[in-house]
């Protein structure tokens, strides 16, 4: 028998990256020797603390903010957990607005803070997935504390119009969080830039570890915490995850250096991949029109349940994923698929394929080929046998 395992093509660098070999590295090195408690005033305590701000510091120069807007958190749903509740607290306004397309943890947040009186409206989306501005522009009024856009979809790839909506809730004087989970990593990323109050971000869609990540907060914005304690000046609560961080601040120096030329990889391989799985009959992309982020490909083939692509995929040694989430009850359409204004058979239909700095041209051709292989024939078969 073969000692090495089969190669699997890895195309879902959307939902998490494999740790870059520095992160990993500098995490056994944080663990092994800075181990202490970053807080405690002993020796060992404050080379904690200095491997602490060295690493902030390095996270902070990536993401175009100041060292004192950043503040460590579990992750980008922690951070956007933040946010919103932050900006409703602070504010004493009641009425939250969020694009149609935010990620499921968003979603849920806002269905509980409807269950808690706060009013929440979402901003529409088009058939290309292209948030509404003229919307936007109606919704966000004087009585709105927080606007909250992702930068990029994380099923589509599609580009939100960041700017644009920061200058909306300017005027009415509400705070605009940018959700920027996607973008890290696969476009440049400038917090000071983008006119957002608050931006999340997570370590593990760029090649650090998962469990951290940060919530950008603009200077001169108090933002009550979630999680009560002094660390993060009082910000976040709990011992700073000085492993976690320092395997961020290492993704974050080894995509410093190479991002440009990863975007342009990127890129390039994404439309050879969408060129050839668009030949095939039935293939519809979403978003073509839209701007994208360089590495992600969201389509269908024809009307073929994601679950059953997916499957075959698999089998072919091919792993990605679909929007759609599946529970005990079955097969449920992805959320961003139906606001684009799809049926429910194809928001069930859509599968993600997203490519990441070390994909390489054999692998999207085997994409290619497998999926001509092994789907051209289901394909064929719906043809014959349209869904009724
Ligand atoms: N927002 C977006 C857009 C995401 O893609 C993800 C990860 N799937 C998250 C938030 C959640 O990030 P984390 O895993 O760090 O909590």
């Amino acid at each position: 028998m073969s000692s090495t395992a089969p190669a699997i093509v890895y195309l879902d660098h959307n939902a998490t990256t494999r740790p870059v070999p520095e992160a990993v590295a500098a995490m056994v090195q944080a663990l092994r020797q800075d181990w202490a408690n970053p807080s405690s005033t002993h020796g060992p305590g404050q080379d904690a603390r200095r491997l602490l701000a060295s690493a902030r510091g390095r996270v902070a120069a990536f993401l175009g903010c100041a060292v004192a807007e950043l503040v460590f958190t579990s992750g980008a749903t922690e951070a956007n957990h933040m946010a919103v509740l932050g900006a409703v607290k602070a504010s004493g306004r009641e009425r939250v607005l969020m694009s149609a397309v935010e990620h499921p943890g968003l979603q849920a947040l806002a269905q509980r803070l409807r269950g808690e009186g706060v009013k929440v409206d979402f901003i529409p989306v088009d058939a290309q997935g292209r948030l509404s501005l003229a919307a936007a522009r109606s919704l966000i009024a004087q009585d709105v504390a927080l606007v909250s856009v992702m930068g990029a979809n994380n099923e589509t790839g599609v580009l939100m119009p960041v700017a644009e909506v920061a200058a909306l809730a300017r005027a009415a004087g509400a705070w605009m969080h940018v959700d920027a989970t996607q973008l890290a990593g696969k476009a440049a990323l400038g917090f000071a830039a983008s006119g957002a109050d608050l931006m999340s971000v997570s370590a593990h869609k760029l090649g650090g570890p998962k469990g951290i990540g940060a919530l950008l907060v603009r200077k001169g914005l108090a933002i009550p915490p979630l999680l009560c304690g002094r660390q993060e000046r009082n910000r976040r609560g709990g011992t700073e995850n000085v492993p976690g961080i320092a395997g961020f601040a290492a993704a974050c120096d080894r995509a410093a250096a190479t991002l440009q030329a990863d975007i342009e990889r990127m890129r390039a391989l994404r439309q050879r991949l969408e060129d050839g799985l668009s030949a095939l009959p039935g293939v519809h992309v979403y978003g073509r029109e839209a701007e994208r982020l360089c590495n992600t490909l969201c389509l269908r083939f024809g009307s073929l349940d994601a679950e059953q692509v997916l499957m075959k995929l698999e089998r072919a040694g091919i792993v990605a994923s679909s929007g759609a989430a599946c529970s005990a009850g079955g097969t449920q359409p992805s959320h961003v698929l139906l606001a684009m204004g799809e049926s429910e058979l194809h928001a069930k239909a859509g599968v993600r394929l997203s490519l990441g700095p070390e994909t390489t041209a054999a692998e999207i051709d085997a994409t290619i080929a497998a999926a001509t292989e092994h789907l051209l024939p289901l394909l064929a078969l719906a043809e014959a046998q349209p869904v009724s």
